[in-house]
């Protein structure tokens, strides 16, 4: 384990410095411990200094501001009255504009923080009408900040924080100026955090001119040592969250994993998802920090005995995790920091056994995909997903299949009676379509009709990843199927998994 993993489970919320109600609402999140960049920047963040952090989309950065914000607002108790912001986020599109003020009012809940998003493309009439209501934090894109700034209606006079998020990307996006003048007009005693992906100089040039001294925090990246890099083949899909749950079921069916960890961030996403997969027909435990020894024991027999076929985790709870069955690692998001995918993916692939390791990356994640690369000094496969017609024409042929070993080798003397009863009724071949259909319906199920899109990468990738259409990886290697004429371990999709309590 390398010594940011260890650092990056050693150090809990409440040992950063933050409001007893606000470590509360990350444990009902079903966060189990910070991610580095939150490890670093909440306690530089609340002693009040200026910051300049290196960190990009998926390291927990919005956490990482949101929280010492919102501690700073909590630290009254007293909900404010007055009506005018005392924070701003600047963030370069509507999109993140929409996520980091949910992700605000998410964490400010339990201190009624009032966040407003603006953004261009809303009318603005209602986000003025906000505004004359009292707002505490105002989340804005430069654009449309800078409009309500020069019509009167965003006043910056009691502002003590102001966060540039994405500064990189806003900068990229001809944003300068308008990040000029909106610091310019902001009061000179308030502390100044910025957060960009990466660090080119016009963002140094920026830092210089507004920032106060500030602290750089930069999450190093350990190079993997050669003999401990992973041996494992590595592959990613670019799925948006809504379809992951479709996206998962489909690799699993195309995978066929006899025993596999899927990890999730939050307890919450880990209790979700092992219910939507045992809905799906698919054997699946929850394993989190919530859950006494007791519990995880067995949730750890079930999985070694074969009762279980995928274990859905925390990161906290699979620490030090070996199973000698695991043969696959679904990430289901990226990780935080590229130290906790090296050690996701060693989960598998041990003592010279093969493995597979497969993320979920959504389209904004690029970048993290590509730090990833950097500190394992190896390639990630971008794959793409098998279109439900590719599903539907492989399941048919797992049926063909399982047809042929039956009529081959199969006793089937005992059902002689039941095509003598049907058979002056119905010709040969009709009865052999419809128990075709039986056959396939009742070991495969209902078809999986449903269209996930498959996008690239938003925003910079770093470099361009290799694209291989439903391939496995490796040269010649076929994917492997799934769907079951192997003696009938999956559960028909019919829901029936729900009633599973846990
Ligand atoms: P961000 O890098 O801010 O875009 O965050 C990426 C995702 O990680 C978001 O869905 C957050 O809700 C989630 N997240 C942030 N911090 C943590 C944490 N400490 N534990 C688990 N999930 C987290």
């Amino acid at each position: 384990m390398s010594h940011q993993q260890e650092t990056a489970v050693d150090k809990d919320f409440a040992s950063l410095g933050l409001a007893p109600g606000l470590t509360d609402c990350l444990a009902e999140l079903g966060y189990e411990a910070p991610t580095p960049i939150q490890q670093r920047a909440i306690p530089a963040m609340i002693a009040g200094g200026d910051l300049l952090c290196q960190a990009a989309t998926g390291t927990g950065k919005t956490a990482s501001f949101a929280l010492p914000v919102i501690n700073r607002r909590a630290a009254g108790a007293e909900p404010r009255k007055g009506a005018l912001p005392t924070a701003l986020v600047l963030t370069p599109t509507r999109e993140l504009c929409m996520q980091v003020a949910e992700a605000i009012h998410r964490y400010g809940r339990p201190y009624n923080v009032r966040t407003l998003p603006v953004f261009g493309g809303q009318p603005i009439g209602r986000q003025v009408s906000a505004l004359k209501r009292g707002v505490d934090i105002v989340v804005a894109t430069p654009g449309r900040a800078m409009d309500l700034l020069n019509r009167g209606f965003l006043k910056l006079s009691d502002i003590d924080t102001v966060v540039l998020d994405e500064a990189d990307e806003m900068l990229d996006m001809g944003f300068a100026e308008d990040i000029d003048t909106i610091l310019t007009a902001a009061p000179k005693e308030r502390q100044t955090v910025m957060f960009s992906a990466t660090m080119p100089k016009r963002i140094l040039r920026i830092a210089e001119r507004h920032l106060n001294s500030p602290e750089q925090i930069r999450i190093a990246r350990e190079v993997v040592p050669e003999g401990e890099r992973p041996t494992i083949e590595q592959t990613a899909y670019i799925v948006a969250r809504p379809y992951k749950p479709a996206a998962l079921a489909r690799i699993l069916d195309v995978e066929m994993p006899k025993a596999s960890l899927v990890f999730c961030r939050t307890r919450s996403e880990v209790d979700a998802l092992t219910e939507t997969l045992n809905a799906r027909g698919y054997r699946a435990e929850a394993l989190h920090g919530g859950m006494d020894q007791h519990q995880r024991d067995r949730v750890m027999s079930r999985l070694r005995n074969g009762t279980a076929e995928l274990l859905v985790a925390t990161d906290v709870a699979a620490r030090g995790l070996d199973v000698e069955q695991l043969t696959h690692v679904f990430n289901y998001d990226v990780p935080a920091a590229p130290e906790s995918y090296v050690h996701r993916i060693g989960r598998v692939g041990r003592a010279g056994r093969e493995g597979v390791a497969i993320t979920l990356a959504e389209p904004r994640e690029g970048r993290q995909l590509s730090a990833i690369e950097r500190t394992t000094k190896q390639p990630i496969r971008i794959n793409t997903l098998p279109t439900s017609d590719d599903m539907r024409a492989r399941r048919l042929e797992l049926t063909r299949a399982a047809l042929e070993r039956v009529c081959r080798d199969g006793d089937l003397d005992n059902y002689r009676g039941v095509l003598g009863a049907v058979e002056n009724d119905f010709d040969v071949d009709r009865i052999a379509l419809a128990a075709i259909k039986m056959a396939h319906l009742t070991a495969i199920g209902e078809p999986d009709d449903q269209e996930i899109p498959q996008p690239g990468f938003s925003g910079k990738p770093g470099k361009s990843k290799s694209r291989n259409r439903d391939g496995r990886g490796k040269k010649g290697q076929r994917p492997r199927h799934r769907m079951n004429h192997r003696g009938g371990t999956r559960k028909p999709k019919t829901g029936a998994g729900k009633s599973k309590k846990r």
